[in-house]
């Protein structure tokens, strides 16, 4: 059993289409939906968990890459950039997953990467610009 967490970005032509459910059904892997935006007639991305074994992950992606959608691994997108970091710790409430985490002895931020789901929410709330994505 592997897992893999993975960014998907899908033209609007692929919007209504149920991927995630084929996914389930024809690859036999379990899907968590860690963060979606889709708005009909416009390009969306989900970031998503994708657990099972490795050759229906690989057969699953496949199947994603021959619909268009394109597949990056999620490890890859968010950076926290500690030399802009202040710890000023505005972003300490808002990270839903606890991926952004304060030493409160120290009083230091650390980014526990394993923890993020990319919803994005850090970085407008970043006064230095210490956090960024790149899809
Ligand atoms: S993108 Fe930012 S707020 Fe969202 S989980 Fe990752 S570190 Fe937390
Ligand atoms: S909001 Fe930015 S500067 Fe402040 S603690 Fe978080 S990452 Fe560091």
């Amino acid at each position: 059993m592997q897992k893999k967490r993975i960014v998907l970005t899908f033209p609007s032509s692929l919007v209504d289409q149920p991927i995630t459910y084929h996914l389930v059904k024809d690859y036999n892997l379990m899907i968590n939906i860690l963060s979606a935006k889709v708005t009909p007639r416009e390009e969306g991305k989900l970031v998503i968990e994708v657990s099972g074994k490795k050759k229906f992950i690989d057969e699953g992606i496949q199947y994603l890459s021959n619909l268009g959608v394109n597949i990056q691994p999620l490890a890859k997108d968010i950076t926290w950039h500690k030399e802009k970091c202040t710890h000023c710790t505005a972003c300490i409430t808002i990270c839903p997953s606890g991926a952004l985490a304060l030493d409160r002895k120290e009083m230091l931020i650390s980014f526990i990467k394993d923890r993020c789901i990319a919803c994005e929410l850090c970085i407008p709330a970043c006064p230095y610009e210490a956090i960024n994505i790149q899809f």
